[in-house]
């Protein structure tokens, strides 16, 4: 028997030959396995019928770790057998194919744990242990294919011991571009704030006990510094919150263990699975009973976000101290990209840390950490980067075009479309200046670059005014690129739909801001969607609400709580004796209370802005000093609410009320309990939106009804929907392998250019 066997996916830089070599020897089957161009790899196999189907057998059950298997096919070759044993041969030079998948960053394996641990080990200790199976990827490769000279690795030239195992089939780390030793490898070394060399015989554990005994120190990692600070000290946190003037957003921590994680935070089986599983995203977890790590770590919030150690130097940090958790937090300034290279790192970051754990090795991406919370048994993603991108969403269907899509404005990412593959970058951030505009440009065309694609067409939001508006608008005509422009909420429910490659649902959309087909401010919205449709049909939406001094009431949600409440109560005593929350007090209290009496403000039918509005009248929020506060805060307030004030939704034609929510919270503000208004908030709110969009989907004869947008990562509101859904018999979907949230806005836009009807 002869057959060529063709395997796509993510099958290089995975150790997938030597595994393809181990098992057609293990199955006495002669023939050889090579790399293709387009990423994918060819074996030829000669054999018995029954080698063969035990080879295809251990090829799908035993890959690994790293690998994913999109499709493989086989062909019977005719003929007599050509070969007495099998061979791994160097990778082809052909001219390479699109859309070919590079893998992303992985976690340390037990194997180099193992070793990392073993004194006998020649690479005992070694802070950048690594294997086939295991280390960095995406943050390493500046070009295909993926050989060391094109990776970062090219400055560190093998030892005699590294060489012959890189060139050993049987060994694990048999062409691992990453293998390296203490010999030949990178180098870590410890510097003051300034750069002067600290002298040290284990720079890392150094920086470990430094951080225990309340240092701040920088850390260098894969693929961009993590600012590190004890979790139990106050003093570096109050330092750090000032330098960072990060008032109150949450930090994120490492655990040093699975183990310490428990110990402050519950960890149910799936969470414990994304904890310890190769990709290491950051996960929300609810904080337990026993949480005793400083509060200035997720101030006033039920949750905190928990990532394990992800490289053998993250192992190392804790060895000598017995901290449970890290702040580890990515060092970028506001609205700036991750910082990347050592010297950029001493100037924007010598004024908030002690100390720098820098190692020699350059980064070619930048890759911030993945952010995950799953609901009941669900992984949301909040962010998708690390240990994830660039590895593709793949799509039932080929797209008719090949697109880029550059995403909207905050929590951005950029999204290739090639065939039947969406490739989304990693987290770029917030692109509203000239650092995260080149952060975007570069990221994108790196992405281009790997995948091969031949763009033809570019997507971009709605907004006139959006920097990755303009900067599409630039690309397209320099490029003689289709440029094709899809409002925000449309993207969101359109990435819903392609995930679940669904052609028909009715969406609700809802975060706190996109630019809708009318100009205004949308964030609540029910949408009718097609796919293979450019349009939308806007079915239904909250109501509209007036934005005190626009921008301003964004910031501080009394202003839009009292331009709601006005339509039906005089707030002005209310509003002087809460005046205290605004920047400018009384003065300002009755400068709103003027704007009250004009007409003229502009107005909004976002969820996140009524979210917000309700935690200023319970009073559990009154400034928003990072994206979400108010509305997270108000989900932490309500864990143990119930619905106390049992409001039925009133529904005006495809309209929600939602002057009758904010009404009731304030006339029950002093009866109720916090818990119980926000329990009763949420419980309103998404009762609401679910029942318009059953009633819209019924009239139209859609069976699925979504759930998309920033707001969708809100527990609370997805499991009250999803009752309301399924009680009706339809299928509720919400996203799972891309970000709810604007990080899923470019694979929208990507997916509505790619295969609508222009
Ligand atoms: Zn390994
Ligand atoms: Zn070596
Ligand atoms: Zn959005």
């Amino acid at each position: 028997m002869r057959v060529k066997i063709n395997v796509t996916g993510i099958v290089q830089g995975v150790g997938f030959r030597p595994f393809i070599y181990r098992i057609a020897v293990k199955h006495g089957l002669a023939g050889y396995v090579r790399n293709r161009g387009d990423a994918g790899v060819e074996i030829i196999l000669e054999g018995t019928q029954t080698a063969i189907d035990s080879f295809l057998r251990d090829l799908k059950e035993q890959k690994p770790p790293q690998a994913r298997i999109h499709n493989i096919i086989q062909t019977p070759l005719a003929g007599k057998n050509e070969y007495t044993q099998f061979t791994i041969f160097k990778s082809s030079s052909e001219t390479e194919h699109s859309g070919s998948v590079v893998p992303p960053d992985s976690a340390i394996c037990n194997e180099c744990l193992n070793e990392l641990r073993d004194p006998k080990d020649p690479r005992f200790d070694y802070f950048f242990i690594t294997c086939v199976n295991c280390g960095p990827r995406f943050t390493i490769i500046e070009r295909l294919p993926y050989d060391r000279e094109n990776t970062t690795m090219r400055e560190f030239p093998l030892c005699g011991f590294c060489q012959k195992e890189y060139e050993d089939p049987l060994n694990r780390r048999f062409h691992a571009q990453t293998v390296a030793c203490p010999t030949c490898g990178p180098k870590a070394y410890l510097t003051t704030n300034t750069g002067e060399a600290v002298k040290c015989v284990d720079p890392v554990r150094e920086a470990g006990k430094l951080l225990s005994e309340g240092s701040i120190v920088a850390v260098k990692g894969y693929g961009g510094f993590h600012i590190a600070a004890s979790t139990s000290l106050e003093a570096p946190l109050v330092r750090l919150r000032e330098s960072k003037s990060r008032r109150a957003k949450p930090f994120a921590l490492m655990a040093r263990s699975l183990q310490a994680a428990k110990s402050f935070a519950e960890v149910n089986q799936t969470e414990q699975e994304l904890l310890t599983s190769l990709s290491r995203p950051i996960v929300l977890l609810n904080k337990n009973n026993k949480y005793n790590l400083s509060p200035l770590v997720a101030p006033d919030l039920h949750n905190v976000g928990v990532m394990l150690p992800y490289s053998a130097m993250h192992y190392m940090l804790f060895d000598r101290v017995d901290d449970l958790a890290f702040v580890m937090t990515s060092a970028n300034p506001p609205n700036q990209p991750i910082v990347n290279d050592n010297n950029e790192a001493l100037q924007i970051l010598g004024g908030t840390v002690d100390y720098f754990l820098f190692h020699n090795r350059k980064i070619a991406q930048r890759c911030d950490d993945s952010v995950m919370r799953v609901h009941t048994d669900r992984n949301v993603f909040l962010r998708r980067s690390r240990g994830y991108a660039p590895a593709p969403i793949m799509l039932r269907q080929k797209a008719k075009r090949c697109v880029v899509a550059l995403g909207g404005e905050l929590n951005n990412t950029s999204c290739i479309l090639n065939a039947n593959k969406a490739f989304i970058s990693q987290h770029i951030g917030d692109v509203e200046n000239l650092e995260t505009r080149s952060f975007l440009q570069e990221a994108t065309n790196h992405l281009i670059h790997l995948t091969n694609t031949k763009v033809d067409t570019i997507a971009c939001d709605l907004h006139p005014k959006f920097t990755t508006t303009n900067l599409a608008r630039e690309l397209a005509e320099q490029n003689g690129w289709e440029l094709v422009q899809v409002q925000h909420h449309h993207a969101h429910v359109a990435a819903l739909m392609a995930e679940h490659g669904v052609d028909e649902m009715v969406g609700m959309a809802c975060d706190g801001y996109g630019y809708g087909a009318d100009g205004s401010a949308w964030g609540g919205e029910v949408m009718l969607c097609t796919s293979g449709d450019a349009g939308f049909k806007r079915v239904g939406h909250l109501e509209e609400q007036p934005l005190l001094g626009g921008d301003v009431a964004t910031r501080y949600p009394l202003r839009i709580a009292a331009g709601i409440l006005n339509k039906d109560v005089d707030v002005s005593a209310w509003l002087l004796q809460n005046s205290n929350h605004l920047p400018h007090g009384e003065t300002e209290a009755n400068l709103i209370l003027g704007q009250l009496k004009k007409s003229g403000a502009p107005q909004t039918t976002s969820l996140g802005r009524i979210l917000d509005a309700a935690a200023a009248v319970i009073g559990v929020c009154y400034e928003r000093t990072y994206e979400g506060e108010a509305a997270m805060k108000l989900e932490s307030a309500a864990v143990n609410g119930k619905d106390a004030l049992g409001l039925a939704s009133v529904i005006c034609g495809d309209v929600l009320d939602t002057s009758q929510l904010l009404l009731a919270i304030y006339i029950n503000r002093d009866r109720l309990s916090k818990a119980d208004l926000a329990y009763s908030a949420h419980a309103y709110l998404a009762k609401g939106l679910a029942t318009l969009a059953v009633e819209k989907a019924e009239e139209h004869g859609v069976k699925a009804v979504g759930f998309t947008g920033g707001a969708a990562v809100n527990a609370l509101l997805a499991s009250m929907m999803r009752e309301v859904v399924e009680a009706a018999g339809l299928r509720f979907l919400v996203h799972e392998a891309v970000p709810a949230g604007d990080g899923g806005v470019s694979f929208g836009q990507a997916v509505v250019g790619g295969f609508s009807r222009f």
